[in-house]
């Protein structure tokens, strides 16, 4: 007994799901795991969990009296609160803005996220929550008791959280259906999993994942109109936001009435792309309007289209200059098509909003209001928009064909966001968002060959593109026994899984001790719990933690930034090419090749860096190096500060813009310090940032320091080869040798020419040793040797 306000009921009406509600929900109570499948936008967040509740899903069908939950994860914050909201609003029992009914007495819709709990309570029927809650309540209770039906939405989106979920759960639900087999009080657990029209396969025809009950697919008929897509003639590389600026511009001033969605990287960006567009249209302040005029055009009521774009090789959406909508309207007029709509010369104003997901729900859900009459919706939006919010009243995209992207630092782990291409799904949902209402266009402002040759298909699954060891550490903290052996939706490598928990093991974030007797691949130890909380590489994170515990952390994290870039002692800029950086001038073959000019550079230059070298390694090396460039830079501000830091790297061989990106990291490391390790004594635990004028470390922090940075690498120590123990033919020189602790003593590791222990005499080399990394590096005679990096 729903009673769902007026205007819900209406727009339910239009919903393709709406249509499908007794399909699917027969499904579900007939299988055990379902997919539904449909457009973005067809209903499904909202509309599903209605049905289940409705088809009394929440309720043991034997015992009226039991009640259950109907959960549902979202990946992210804010579609878990906004879509419960929404819900809770179309069925009657909120304002679409909070939940009402206090929690404790609970309401039939509530939501649990890591920062908020609402409406939960006695009451609930049903539960929407982020995934990671769902995976802390699976950890305690793998049959998920409380629940009859899961449902995880956005599946597609493939992210670890998702995937690991769906392993699990794939356990659960045999499970489940035996127990309630044994035991009347208990029901069989639902697994619904939602997505929108993307890679079903990865999920239906994956035998070992649901080899006991292959899944249901329900298919959700898109109600789309066609759209029509015009890509660039030449990809803007640079200035995008420009480009997608005067697109809208374009596109509002002469195109008929219709939503114009934007898609842009991140909250900068829109923030910014809203400024000039308020800018543009003189909306000052709040008054959010600007009239301009349409009905310039004659649009085609059949197909939608507009003169300028019927299927027009030529033109690729770049310029609407008004030379050429006159030519083409002149010579596309036809007096027998109507104008589309007699309003079409009355000017139209802009309502301009921006939707990302670091906005408030109050903020985004103000892109579902209707706009007042006469005015065109302006949405600035992130990726969010492609698949998670549907914004009404599209008709045109404007897609810039980037998103921020989440790639790890082969060196650190640290992950950072860089802006990269889209997938050409991702593409081809966004261009989808423009035909919800009626038909649309889509400009992308990259050309075709860049959308065919340049685009993946798909965006790769999170689990392939984080490091190993850091998906087996998480799992291993959501108490996964054995990953080896874990229905990944697409698993990784069995090999790589190896040496990931090899190298676990090795730095002690687990314990094989018991794995003989109790089988699995190890537990997590208390330190590997303290690294999985670092969102950092494994190794890194631990070097970090034993140098907080040593009072070391400031050069510690210098140490870290540096491991996560190349040398920062640069060679001459003409040699300067990635590979060649750290030769040095007594490679004989490279030198019969360069003038005797630039023999002198170089040497100037091995002069200039030599200055940098330092007994205790490369390490010590960049943090001696770091800290001069602080130093030298301080306190000038600006442009000035700059001048005077690329001043000094000139003055002492060193690489301006590597030097600057080990900055940034430091920077960034800083602030993760005091996040997650403020008790920890010095100046980045404390405030977040840096000492312009750090001191070299003593002989004490030099110490500990080392034992920090070798508690990371404990499987990449290599000791001294001694005198005449070398045999056989070795290209290199083999004063320079080193035993791996795990190599094989035929095979030596030799000391990189570009280390600050090359070309020592061998009574001063240090016996033990640690290195980041070892590379196949080709000698003078063509023959390869391994070295060792960052020793
Ligand atoms: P799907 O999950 O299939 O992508 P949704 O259920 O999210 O579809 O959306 C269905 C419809 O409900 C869309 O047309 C969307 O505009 C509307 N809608 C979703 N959330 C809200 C909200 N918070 N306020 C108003 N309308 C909404």
């Amino acid at each position: 007994n729903i009673q769902r306000p007026d205007s819900v009921v209406e727009t339910r009406f239009d919903l393709p799901v709406t249509a499908m509600e007794f399909e699917i929900v027969d499904t579900i109570r007939n299988n055990d795991i379902t997919i539904v499948c449909g457009e973005t936008g067809s209903g499904k967040s909202t509309q599903v969990p209605a049905f289940l509740y409705e088809a009394g899903m929440s309720l043991s069908p034997d015992d009226p009296q039991s009640k259950f939950l109907i959960g549902i994860t979202q990946p992210r914050r804010v579609a878990a609160v906004s879509t419960a909201k929404r819900v809770c609003y179309e069925m009657g029992q909120g304002d679409g803005q909070s939940i009402r009914g206090s929690f404790g007495k609970g309401n039939i819709v509530g939501y649990q996220t890591r920062y908020e709990t609402a409406g939960l309570g006695d009451n609930t029927h049903i539960k929407f929550m982020t995934d990671g809650i769902l995976l802390n309540e699976i950890q305690g209770d793998l049959l998920l008791r409380r629940y009859s039906v899961i449902v995880l939405d956005e599946s597609h989106e493939r992210n670890l959280n998702t995937d690991v979920l769906i392993g699990l759960l794939s356990v659960t639900v045999p499970l489940r259906k035996k127990a309630a087999s044994e035991n009347p009080s208990i029901v069989p657990l639902k697994l619904v999993l939602m997505s929108a029209t993307l890679r079903v396969e990865d999920f239906t025809k994956n035998e070992k994942l649901f080899s006991s009950c292959p899944p249901a697919v329900v298919t959700v008929p898109g109600r789309t109109h066609p759209v029509t897509i015009h890509h660039s003639k030449v990809t803007e590389l640079d200035d995008y936001e420009t480009a997608a600026f005067k697109k809208v511009c374009k596109i509002h001033r002469k195109l008929p009435r219709g939503g114009i969605l934007v898609f842009l990287t991140g909250k900068s960006e829109i923030v910014r792309m809203i400024k000039r567009l308020k800018h543009a249209f003189k909306i000052e302040g709040s008054a959010r309007q600007v009239s301009c005029d349409v009905g310039e055009q004659h649009i085609d009521p059949a197909t939608g289209s507009f003169p300028r774009e019927v299927d027009d090789d030529e033109y690729d959406g770049d310029d609407l200059s008004t030379d050429d909508v006159d030519s083409l309207k002149s010579s596309l007029e036809d007096p027998t098509i109507p104008p589309s709509s007699d309003n079409d010369n009355i000017p139209l104003y802009a309502c301009i909003l921006p939707l990302y997901s670091l906005l408030s729900s109050e903020e985004q859900s103000k892109v579902f209001a209707p706009v007042p009459e006469n005015h065109r919706l302006i949405v600035v939006a992130t990726n969010i928009a492609e698949t998670s919010i549907t914004i009404p009243g599209i008709s045109y995209v404007v897609d810039t064909g980037r998103q921020k992207c989440r790639n790890y630092n082969s060196g650190t782990g640290v992950a950072s966001y860089d802006i990269m291409w889209i997938s050409k799904a991702a593409a081809d949902q966004r261009s989808g968002r423009a035909g919800r209402t009626g038909p649309g266009h889509c400009y992308r402002l990259y050309s075709s060959s860049l959308y065919s040759r340049h685009m993946d298909s798909f965006a790769l699954p999170e689990v392939l593109t984080r490091p190993l060891e850091d998906v087996a550490l998480s799992m291993k903290a959501m108490k996964i026994s054995n990953i080896s052996s874990f229905p990944f939706p697409t698993p990784p490598d069995r090999s790589q899984i190896d040496s990931a928990v090899k190298l676990l093991a090795d730095i002690g974030c687990l314990d094989l001790s018991n794995v003989e007797r109790d089988g699995g691949d190890g537990t997590i130890t208390k330190l590997g719990l303290a690294v999985s909380e670092l969102p950092l590489g494994v190794r890194y994170a631990k070097m970090l933690l034993v140098a907080a515990h040593s009072g070391v952390l400031d050069y510690a994290i210098v140490a870290v930034a540096a491991l996560s870039e190349s040398s920062p002692f640069s060679s001459h800029p003409s040699l300067e090419s990635s590979e060649e950086k750290e030769r040095l001038p007594n490679d004989e073959a490279e030198m019969d090749n360069v003038d005797s000019n630039l023999i002198k550079e170089r040497e100037k230059l091995m002069k200039k860096k030599r200055k940098w070298f330092h007994s205790s390694g490369d390490l010590f090396a960049a943090i001696s190096a770091i800290g001069a460039f602080t130093y030298a830079g301080r306190g000038a501000g600006g442009a000035s500060e700059e001048h005077a830091a690329r001043k000094f790297c000139e003055e002492n061989g060193l690489n301006y813009t590597i030097m600057a990106r080990i900055q940034k990291m430091r920077t960034h490391l800083a602030v993760l310090a005091k996040r997650r390790l403020g008790t920890a004594k010095g100046i980045a635990a404390s405030s977040g940032c840096f000492s312009p004028k750090m001191s070299p470390p003593n002989k004490l922090q030099e110490l500990l320091l080392i034992q920090s940075i070798a508690s990371g690498l404990l499987d990449h120590i290599a000791v001294l080869a001694p005198p005449g123990s070398i045999t056989g033919e070795h290209p290199a020189d083999i004063r320079s040798a080193y035993i791996g602790c795990r190599s094989p003593a035929d095979k030596p590791l030799f000391l990189d020419q570009g280390s600050s222990l090359f070309n020592r005499d061998y009574r001063q080399l240090p016996r033990w040793i640690c290195y980041e990394s070892v590379i196949r590096k080709m000698t003078k005679d063509g023959s390869y040797i391994t070295v060792m990096k960052n020793i």
